[in-house]
């Protein structure tokens, strides 16, 4: 596989009870960070893996009924933190990147999208679809806000369903395939079933990590997936399904038991965030 330069960007962070997230977990509120990835490609130059917080998060979230995601799940966010200012600081104009990978259609995964305009956006059909059934109420308790998704969305968006199905390296057993997003191999996007309709993560062979899988939100942390530890099926089933969200974190953890040297990120790993440098 192409190598890849990856850039972790903390986006803000959320706070709300451990519990929601992990079984058995501390009712005592946690902060959950956001990580986007900046991805360097040798010939398509910058990719943005997920966009976490963005400033257009608060402006979608001041009216009702979308103001209860942000009662649910205070969030905190410096703009210039944003993805786009991240990724601007660094020497790559949002203007420019050209792939943005949706994992899914959360508001804290895509809310930077418009900031891409334009950026190929690489997603889930079935996630957007989702997106788009009910009315606000319904898709604001999902944890969707579609007020993020830009006007031209569809007409800029290439599907997971409809890539190229590309074998995967054995270490990453018992994941087997991927879907080939550009088309040399090099970003393989992986449905990870469970958490919410169209949810994917994406592995690539990482110039500092080696092989890399962005999990996304299959899981809450590492430790739940060394540990086997899904969140309670309150969350699980007001999200997605809590039998599939339970079957995915377990191939994550058989996995981390096979080969517990392939690097995987969750989007909202406190563990994860640590090891990014701080301003
Ligand atoms: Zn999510």
């Amino acid at each position: 596989m192409r190598e890849l330069a990856s850039i972790p960007l903390l986006t803000g962070h959320c706070r709300h009870p451990e519990m929601m997230t992990l079984r058995g977990g501390s009712l005592l509120p946690r902060s959950y960070p956001a990580v986007a990835m900046l991805l360097i490609h040798p010939l398509e130059g910058a990719i943005l893996f997920d966009t976490g917080y963005d400033p257009a998060f608060l402006a979608a979230t001041e009216p009702f009924p979308e103001r209860f995601y942000r009662w649910v799940t205070p969030v905190t966010l410096d703009p210039q933190r944003s993805a786009a200012a991240q990724c601007a600081a660094l020497g790559y104009p949002p203007q420019e990147v050209r792939h943005l990978v949706l994992s899914h259609f959360h508001a804290d995964h895509i809310a930077g999208t418009h900031a891409f305009p334009n950026a190929r956006i690489h997603c889930a059909r079935a996630g957007l679809d989702e997106a788009h059934k009910g009315g606000r109420i319904a898709a604001t308790r999902r944890g969707v806000l579609r007020a993020l998704i830009p006007p031209d969305f569809t007409a800029r968006a290439s599907f997971f369903e409809d890539r190229p199905s590309f074998p995967l390296p054995s270490a990453c057993a018992p994941f087997d395939r991927g879907a080939d997003l550009l088309g040399d191999g090099s970003l393989l996007a992986v449905e990870l079933p469970g958490h919410c309709p169209g949810h994917w993560g994406l592995v690539l062979n990482d110039a500092r990590w080696g092989l890399h899988f962005l999990v996304a939100d299959a899981a809450w942390s590492l430790d739940a997936i060394r540990r086997d530890v899904p969140p309670p099926a309150l969350t699980s089933g007001l999200l997605g399904n809590t039998g599939r969200t339970r079957e995915t974190l377990h191939r994550l953890h058989q996995l981390h038991r096979r080969n517990p040297d392939l690097r995987l990120t969750p989007c909202h790993c406190s563990e994860r965030a640590a090891e990014i440098a701080g301003p």
